[in-house]
């Protein structure tokens, strides 16, 4: 594959400071693919003063400014999905088919949603006497996930330029080409030099170095909930505001009026898609004691299905990661009816789509954020037991309800303690915010509460 031997600052591909290189695996075949420079704190230091250095310039530019980069970053992105879908398949291993209408296709609707919301924001107000001011935060420092790499830098890289920040993005090490792609595609956009920088680089070398350094203002970070943890408290020491969107353990409940066998595939389909590697993937199916085995046996049909129609994980650990977490349900007595700890192919790092029955809400399987191909099963009484078993994890991310009325639905939906839950299936909004409650996170990301994030208030008496 393509790839730059350099970093993007200050609008140019420059050479790294150190000789220092990442291998870029094709998660399918477990074959090199390409080799991207791992960043150091110099890389990192010289990125952050060109994105102070665009800082003022940039903040001062009107949104309709702002709003038109951005329009023609997405219509950058729209005009070169299918080299997307094929760097994020290559680098990802997600099928071809889901890479294009989801992993290309969404940053495209994202970008767009705020060349929108660019030209429309209310970045002054009139409140009594007063004019009030939003301005934005400063030098943002961007740390991504590798599971929907594009979506991730989009969904925070958009709205911090619209708010007029300047940011330093550091992609996830497994998936740094999409990251060139994009860093491309904002040249070609024609945003000015050191608006967007990027410094390829593992995470505890690069990301920790980026979210340390005195030129950034704020830290956005998207993975895991341990390593959120440790950058929140190196952003505490310095004073630094931080978003954060970790794991999630979501619960798919499904009352007793709802359409099963929907709920069921939607359900199923849900937990695979992507292998499994979504953060908001409803992993805990909660179903009536009156329907159990009957969804139990769906879900177990449904799964096995999907045999060869997904992905490998991104790389080795993960499906060591996930294996284990399959062998320890059965070690603690859940009911494997679909898939299982083998792997399914001699090469790729693949997982077999995987469910359980039998699950009870203290199991391991069911308080962890596997990020793989597993679905848990479990078993309510009423609708008291449901809230209880939905509710009771450490994370609050996303969720679904079924019911055959749409209302009783949501005002069950009222009652979980997450950040977005989707009403009979739901459909996905580029405008609505997404965040977690609890231990899945601080802040949003999307729509107009995901550009508020990127703004400090001031105001004016007058
Ligand atoms: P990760 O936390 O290991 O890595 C995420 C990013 O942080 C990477 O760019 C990595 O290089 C960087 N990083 C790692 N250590 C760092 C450090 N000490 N200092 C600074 N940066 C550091 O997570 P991952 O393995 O890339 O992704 C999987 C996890 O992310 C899952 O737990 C998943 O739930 C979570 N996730 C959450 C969301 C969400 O929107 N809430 C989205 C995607 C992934």
């Amino acid at each position: 594959m393509k790839a730059h031997d350099g970093m993007y600052i200050d609008g140019a591909w420059r050479a790294a400071v150190g000789p220092d290189t990442i291998a870029v695996l094709n998660p399918a075949d477990e074959q090199v693919i390409a080799q991207v420079p791992a960043g150091s704190a110099q890389d990192v230091d010289a990125a952050v003063r060109a994105a102070r250095a665009a800082l003022p310039g940039w903040a001062a530019t009107a949104p309709a400014e702002r709003a038109a980069r951005l329009a023609a970053l997405r219509d950058v992105l729209a005009a070169r999905k299918d080299e997307i879908a094929e760097t994020v398949t290559a680098e990802l291993g997600a099928p071809l088919p889901f890479s294009q209408k989801v992993h290309a296709a969404s940053p495209i609707a994202v970008c767009g949603s705020y060349a929108e919301l660019a030209a429309s924001f209310p970045f002054e107000e009139k409140v009594g006497n007063s004019t009030v001011y939003q301005e934005p935060i400063g030098v943002v420092a961007a740390i991504t996930p590798w599971n929907y790499p594009l979506h991730q830098i989009v969904a925070k890289v958009a709205p911090a330029l619209a708010a007029g920040c300047t940011v330093v993005l550091k992609p996830a090490e497994d998936t740094p080409l999409t990251a060139q792609l994009f860093a491309e595609a904002v040249h070609e956009a024609g945003v000015p030099a050191g608006v967007l920088n990027l410094v390829t680089g593992l995470g505890p070398v690069a990301g920790q170095a980026l979210a340390e350094h005195d030129g950034v203002d704020m830290v956005s970070f998207t993975g895991s909930t341990a390593v959120g943890r440790s950058i929140a408290a190196t952003a505490g020491a310095g004073l630094k505001k931080v978003a954060l969107e970790l794991g999630g353990k979501s619960a798919n409940v499904i009352l007793p009026s709802a359409d099963l066998g929907r709920a069921v595939a939607v359900g199923v389909a849900n937990v695979m898609a992507n292998s499994g590697q979504t953060c908001s993937a409803w992993t805990r199916m909660l179903v009536h004691e009156d329907r159990y085995e009957e969804a139990v046996e769906l879900a177990a049909q449904a799964a096995a299905k999907y045999g060869d129609r997904i992905g490998p994980l991104v790389n080795a650990k993960q499906q060591a990661r996930v294996r284990g977490y399959i062998e320890k349900g059965v070690a603690e007595g859940a009911r494997l009816v679909a898939g299982g700890p083998e792997a399914p192919a001699d090469k790729g790092f693949h997982v077999a789509p995987t469910v359980f029955a039998d699950v009870t809400p203290e199991m391991t399987i069911a308080q962890e954020e596997i990020f793989g191909p597993v679905l848990c099963v479990l078993k309510y009484r009423d609708e008291d037991d449901a809230v209880r078993i939905a509710n009771g994890t450490v994370y609050g991310l996303a969720g679904a309800v079924w019911a055959a009325d749409e209302a009783e639905a949501a005002a069950f939906a009222r009652r979980l303690d997450t950040g977005q839950v989707d009403i009979n299936g739901g459909r996905f909004n580029p405008l609505a915010p997404f965040g977690g409650y609890k231990h899945s996170g601080v802040g949003r990301e999307l729509g107009s509460h995901g550009l508020a994030e990127f703004l400090q208030t001031k105001s004016l008496q007058f």
